[in-house]
């Protein structure tokens, strides 16, 4: 990879959990455990694991929605954890995201109009109100909706014209890194595909780096360039798609790719189904943290000792003791 637009190395956030009369932290929920990967310009990185697993949690440490407890993310070899709230601000015109539910995100009181300019405003990118009106329209017609729409308000619109609001207002500020946080989630199928086609063609145009975040592989399958999957807080395999799809290496990935449709009746895949529940984050497994849901697992090194996430094939790498 040429020098990657963004590199996270060693990233951890633990969440305190506090209790009794006083408040006090009683305990930690580890979100995220040394997570480390880079993304190149242009590139699609898919982040995909259960709910819960972290990965929502580790696109907001990069855009330092959320404090990370150690670890750096560098953007363009600055490094984001150590700007401080005025250089954040400006670098927040470079980094944007999009949030799963668009209801949520939407200031339910402005109008669509005063929700894409809010960011033109906050930056100084218009010079008058015309200026700003012109840019709004711009914005609303690349996302697919029209100048019409910009005195209506977010309760007027679909579940998949208020993504496309959300991406109107992400792009505003001509960013080049847009976490997209789950972003077809809580849309009807039928919706999900229009609004990955209208992010791929916006990539293409404007020449954007993603970090596509999803709980499901199928999503992640076409938009994406490489694939990195979580478990628990840590990465457990990175490859590029088309490796990961075809020769998934850690059981972890092999049970979720299992569970994608395959379009072709002809071609039947065995389904992994996974046993227990994804454990406690307060309290993660020793050693591997899938161990105690590993079809595979062995007592020893399995339990014992975290395997590193290694790079078993170029590009490819996996975080298991017996694979690779
Ligand atoms: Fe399973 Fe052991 Fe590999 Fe973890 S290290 S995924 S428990 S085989």
């Amino acid at each position: 990879m040429t020098d990657p637009l963004l590199s996270v190395r060693d990233l951890q956030k633990r969440f305190p959990v506090k209790g009794g009369l006083l408040r006090r932290t009683v305990d930690q929920v580890h979100a995220v455990s040394g997570v480390s990967f880079d993304i190149a310009s242009g590139e699609t990185l898919g982040l995909v694991g259960e709910s819960g697993c972290g990965k929502s949690t580790t696109g907001r440490l990069i855009l330092r929605l959320i404090e990370p407890s150690s670890g750096q993310v560098w953007f363009q070899g600055r490094d984001v954890t150590a700007l401080d709230p005025t250089q954040l601000g400006t670098l927040r015109r470079d980094m944007q995201i999009i949030f799963q539910d668009p209801f949520a995100s939407l200031n339910p009181r402005m109008t669509v109009g005063a929700i894409v300019a809010e960011a033109l405003i906050i930056h100084g990118l218009a010079k008058s109100r015309q200026d700003r009106e012109d840019r709004v329209v711009e914005l609303l017609e690349t996302v697919g909706l029209n100048a019409d729409h910009m005195r209506r308000f977010p309760h007027e619109f679909s579940g998949g014209q208020r993504q496309r609001i959300g991406i109107a207002r992400a792009l505003a500020v001509s960013p080049k890194l847009v976490v997209c946080d789950e972003p077809v989630s809580a849309l009807d199928v039928s919706i999900q595909a229009q609004v990955v086609n209208l992010l791929e063609d916006l990539q293409q145009k404007f020449g954007l780096t993603y970090l596509f975040i999803a709980h499901d592989l199928s999503v992640v399958e076409h938009i994406s360039d490489r694939v990195a999957v979580m478990y628990l807080g840590r990465i457990v395999e990175v490859a590029s798609a088309r490796d990961l799809y075809t020769t998934p290496l850690h059981p972890y990935t092999e049970a979720l790719l299992s569970a994608v449709p395959i379009p072709d009746p002809t071609v039947k895949r065995k389904r992994i189904m996974l046993q227990g529940d994804v454990p406690n984050p307060m309290h993660p497994p020793s050693g591997c943290h899938f161990h105690t849901r590993c079809p595979i697992a062995q007592a020893h090194p399995c339990r014992s000792e975290a395997p590193p996430l290694r790079e078993v094939q170029p590009g490819h790498w996996v975080a298991c003791h017996l694979r690779g």
